[in-house]
């Protein structure tokens, strides 16, 4: 019998991430749906998946702590023993002009996204290296290639998702591992309200 595949998605409690996780539930994936607050909003998208014919589970951690990722990781691979797919999902924005803007503004959009996307990637990576196999989508966004007032922190973090994927390609493609990023322009979602 064939082993089922595993899919990881971050920030799937809502928006993107919620659609991420049903399609890949609806291609047969068993679907780990990461949030960080919205509890019952996870555990709306695990009914989804399951509605879509598919099992999963809701892990909770928070991508921009690297011990909480670490511990996580760590529990879900040596439970699954293989992840197929990484969606790096989860994000934020705190919008201001850049000289108003805050440290704080900053280093929580730079922490979530990008300092997230290495946190949760590299344990991934290595596992994917170890069984010579993988898929791994980022988004980015259409911020990080046309200037928008007020996201200078959002634009730095989406940005350096693209040029650090764009280096990976070079050293993980010889495992057959494929990295990937997609850029969406605006989507309605919870995060277009906040802006
Ligand atoms: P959203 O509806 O606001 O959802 C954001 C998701 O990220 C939520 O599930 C949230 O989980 C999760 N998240 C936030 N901080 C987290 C953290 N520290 N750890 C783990 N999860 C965290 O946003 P969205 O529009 O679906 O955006 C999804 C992705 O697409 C983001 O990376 C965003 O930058 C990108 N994007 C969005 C648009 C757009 O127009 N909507 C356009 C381009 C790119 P909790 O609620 O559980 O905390």
């Amino acid at each position: 019998m064939e082993e089922r595949k595993i899919a990881i998605v971050t920030g799937a409690s809502r928006g993107i991430g919620r659609a991420t996780a049903v399609e890949l539930a609806k291609t047969g994936y068993y679907v780990v749906i990461n949030y960080n607050s919205s509890e019952a909003a996870a555990a709306e998208t695990l009914a989804q998946v399951q509605a879509a014919g598919a099992q999963g589970e809701v892990q909770k951690f928070d991508v921009a702590n690297a011990d909480e990722v670490k511990e996580a990781l760590a529990r879900i691979v040596g439970e699954h023993k293989r992840i197929d797919v990484l969606v790096n999902n989860a994000g934020v924005t705190a919008d201001g002009l850049f000289l108003m803007m805050g440290e704080e503004e900053w280093h929580k959009v730079i922490d979530t996204i990008l300092n997230g996307f290495y946190n949760v990637t590299k344990p991934v990576l290595r596992e994917m290296v170890r069984k010579k196999r993988g898929s791994i989508v980022s988004v980015s966004s259409i911020s990080a290639m046309l200037p928008n007032r007020g996201q200078a922190n959002y634009a730095a973090a989406k940005a350096g998702i693209i040029a650090a994927t764009r280096s990976m390609c070079k050293e993980v493609a010889r495992f057959g591992i494929r990295v990937n990023v997609v850029a969406p322009g605006p989507i309605d979602t919870d995060m277009l309200s906040t802006v």
